[in-house]
């Protein structure tokens, strides 16, 4: 025997409310279960007062074969109940067989008791009902069709002095009412599940659209705030470094003035050429400071027109300082006519810089660097090859989240940072690396005018990593 399941999200609902443990499936709809529930109730309370009726009040000359015919109807019920505790219909996908078995049924029980006049009549009525609210319009409308056959069978089989045509013209009007009045009620139900269906998934659609945002959002605060915390460390870094420099320059300057008042003295050669030298070396560390208190100057936000040739020059000439580059070959070929670029000068110098150090990172000793500037179309192109380390698949897919890093004093942040300002310039920063063969970085400049608004304001500080 087959037996319709429930849907999982309201039989657990009912489930809660009704204390009832079920099998679950996804057939039916939330209504149904409710309306089983129903049901189930209607025959109980029909049953109840049916043997009432029989044992204390029917005039019938046959309560025994009443009796039997209302213990069928029992063992239904009770079916019926026991598959409803397990979240299914008894006898589900034969609506119509239920149908016809309560119109016979319901014959029965009338014919054996007072006919036509029978209360027993009225368990039509509830039968429709529970029908209109299980079952689909044609259904019903067939149900109603059963019950009026039923009784009016009923009115063909009794003898003449019982057969009361307008009792049967009545009844058969109030069971087409009946049916009509319950549809419409379950159809309305229907309706509002439907729509509340309707509008449970689009907000739930809007829920995980919201969470998605919510995340986006977060991944960006998460990245301002890392681009936040780094300009802040090397706006002290800049201070610190002008600083010192500013604290060393007068003890140099006193020195270079004591060196001059001595070169002024009568020296022999040997003394006069030792004070050459130092006066040499005093002139490097002088330089190497100034250059130093002009790189940790603020960076200007201006924007400026500049050559290609000028900020590769600059980066290279700040990253001389760096550690280790005197043991690495570095090449320029910056092609001839390039057309002049619009930016912040200052950034674009930062952004090369950052490339260069981290070919310096990546190349051993003996390593090759070299740069090349040139123009593809309406962009100017600045590439950045070594042939150093080069980079794995995992490391290149997480290259510009910011502090990734893959060196011990690494902040993680100069690859994110410089992506960032290259595309606030309308420009981009692509790359190409091969594990243990090395690595090429490229920066595009649009040549066209670049239109101020399209920087963000984060941006406009120095960054260097
Ligand atoms: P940091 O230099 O502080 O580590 P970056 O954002 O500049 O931060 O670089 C992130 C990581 O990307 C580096 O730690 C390194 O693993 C990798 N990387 C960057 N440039 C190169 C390169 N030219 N060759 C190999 N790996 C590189
Ligand atoms: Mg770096």
């Amino acid at each position: 025997m087959r037996t319709v399941v429930r849907d999982p999200d309201s039989l657990a609902r009912l489930l809660i409310m009704e204390n009832m443990s079920v099998e679950v499936s996804a057939n039916l709809e939330p209504w149904e279960l409710a309306s089983e529930a129903i049901a189930v109730k209607i025959r109980w309370f029909g049953l109840i007062l049916g043997y009432l009726y029989i044992n204390f009040g029917s005039p019938s000359s046959s309560p025994l074969l009443l009796n039997a015919i209302m213990t069928f109807g029992l063992g239904f019920t009770l079916f019926d109940t026991w598959y409803s505790w397990r979240g299914q219909v008894f006898l589900g996908y034969y609506p119509l067989a239920i149908s016809c078995m309560e119109a016979i049924f319901i014959g029965l029980l009338c014919y054996f008791d007072t006919h036509l006049n029978s209360p027993f009549r009225f368990y039509y009525l509830l039968s429709l009902i529970c029908c209109a609210i299980r079952s689909s319009s044609s259904i019903t409308y067939i149900t109603c069709a059963l019950d009026c056959l039923s009784y009016s069978s009923l009115f063909l089989f009794v003898s003449d002095a019982d057969r009361n045509p307008f009792t049967l013209i009545l009844m058969l009007t109030v069971l087409v009412w009946v049916s009509w009045a319950a549809n419409a009620l379950s159809k309305i139900t229907r309706q509002l599940v439907r729509q509340l269906r309707e509008l449970n998934s689009a907000l739930q659609e809007n829920q995980s659209l919201l969470e998605t945002r919510i995340i986006e959002r977060t991944r960006e605060l998460n990245e301002s705030q890392a681009q936040v915390m780094h300009q802040d460390k090397m706006a002290g870094f800049g201070l610190l470094a002008a600083g010192i420099a500013h604290e060393v320059g007068n003890p140099l300057t006193s020195i270079s003035s004591l060196l001059q008042i001595l070169e002024k003295r009568n020296l022999d050669e040997y003394t006069r050429s030792k004070l050459g030298l130092i006066a040499g070396q005093l002139n490097r560390i002088q330089g190497t400071l100034r250059e130093l208190m002009n790189f940790s100057r603020p960076v200007n936000p201006d924007r400026t027109r500049f050559e290609p040739k000028e900020i590769v020059e600059e980066a290279l000439h700040i990253a001389k300082y760096y550690k280790g580059i005197k043991s690495r070959t570095i090449e320029s070929d910056i092609a001839e006519g390039l057309p002049q670029l619009t930016g912040i000068r200052d950034q674009l110098v930062q952004i090369i810089f950052n490339l260069v150090l981290n070919a310096i990172d990546a190349t051993s000793k003996g390593g090759l660097i070299r740069l090349e500037a040139r123009r593809i179309e309406n962009v100017v192109e600045i590439s950045i090859r070594d042939n150093g380390v080069g980079m794995s698949a995992e490391q290149q897919s997480r290259l510009f989240q910011p502090y990734f890093t893959t060196k011990k004093q690494g902040t993680g942040l100069g690859l994110f940072i410089s992506a960032k300002m290259i595309r606030a310039h309308g420009g981009d920063l692509s790359f190409e690396s091969t594990l243990n063969q090395g690595t090429i970085f490229r920066i595009t400049i649009p040549t066209r005018e670049w239109e101020p608004q399209s920087v963000p304001p984060q941006v406009l500080s120095s960054s260097r990593s």
